[in-house]
């Protein structure tokens, strides 16, 4: 039971498939509480009966593109869970017609949608927990392997995650201090609402079965044991780090060779 009498928040659980939810299952198997968070009505109904089988209340709603929204939720969050041990943030968008095509055609209303969404939402959300965190605790969210390789069509998200993986590294030296721990996990391609989005996910997906060392794709458990890893005692000496799970493909250079092999 590692995670035996801790509390944590999930953001980012739109259905099974989310990297949030295969978490969220790994940290109950170990015995956490959870809070989770939906971003509008339009999922609560969705996500209410899998926070219930986990044994949590009903989700909060909060869009994570406003401060004020982000602020509400946290006065609920303090009635509900005072004290706090892990954070789990899995939430990520872009337009759809900048997930495709050239990077260089993103519109300026693209990039700061996919920034402030996908990595500065990350840094609100931990200034906002900041006053309920224990000591020892843990703050986690997702990033993928476009943020340091040109990966076709992921493009702004890409630069958007760069930037995610950057603030890992200001937060783990900012929360340090309190002995709290900061870190991403930077996950394979796993079919989800949001990856379904990237013009040649399939492909992604393909070529990862073949290439890795592992010869197979990532999935959302593998994901999910290794951010119960991050958000317990296990990792206790581990900050700032971006943890691939993704079979080991981000090692890889020459992909196939002419023989297949
Ligand atoms: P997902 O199930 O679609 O989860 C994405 C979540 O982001 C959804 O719950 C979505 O809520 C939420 N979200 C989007 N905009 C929001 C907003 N303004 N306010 C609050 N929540 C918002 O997809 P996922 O693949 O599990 O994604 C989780 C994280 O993993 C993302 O950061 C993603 O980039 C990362 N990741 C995914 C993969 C992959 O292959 N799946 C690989 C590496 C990294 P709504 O649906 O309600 O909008």
């Amino acid at each position: 039971m590692l995670l035996k009498g801790k509390k944590g928040l999930i953001f980012g659980v739109a259905n099974e498939h989310s990297l949030a939810w295969h978490i969220a299952r790994e940290a109950y198997a170990q015995g956490a509480e959870m809070l989770f968070s939906v971003a509008s009505d339009r999922f609560l109904r969705k996500v209410e009966p899998l926070a219930a089988k986990l044994g949590s209340p009903k989700p909060i709603i909060c869009d994570v593109s406003t401060d004020e929204a982000i602020a509400d939720a946290f006065v609920e969050i303090r009635e509900q869970m005072p004290e706090i041990d892990f954070v789990v943030h899995a939430i990520a968008t872009a337009k759809r017609e900048d997930l495709q095509g050239r990077f260089v055609d993103t519109s300026r209303d693209g990039f700061n949608l996919a920034h402030d969404v996908s990595t500065y939402s990350f840094l609100a959300i931990c200034r906002e927990a900041e006053p309920f965190l224990r000591p020892g605790a843990s703050l986690l969210t997702l990033t993928y392997l476009g943020a340091v390789r040109a990966v076709p069509s992921y493009n702004v998200m890409g630069v958007a995650k760069a930037s995610l993986e950057s603030s890992v590294r200001y937060l783990a030296n900012d929360f340090g201090p309190q002995g709290v721990r900061v870190n991403a996990i930077s996950a394979g391609p796993v079919r989800t609402l949001s990856a379904s989005v990237v013009k040649g996910f399939k492909d992604k997906v393909d070529i990862q079965q073949v290439a890795a060392p592992l010869r197979r794709n990532v999935t959302g458990e593998d994901v999910g044991k290794a951010g119960l890893f991050l958000l317990s005692d296990m990792a206790s000496g581990v900050t700032g780090e971006i943890l691939y799970v993704d079979c080991g493909y981000n090692i890889m250079a020459d992909f196939i060779t002419r023989d297949g092999s």
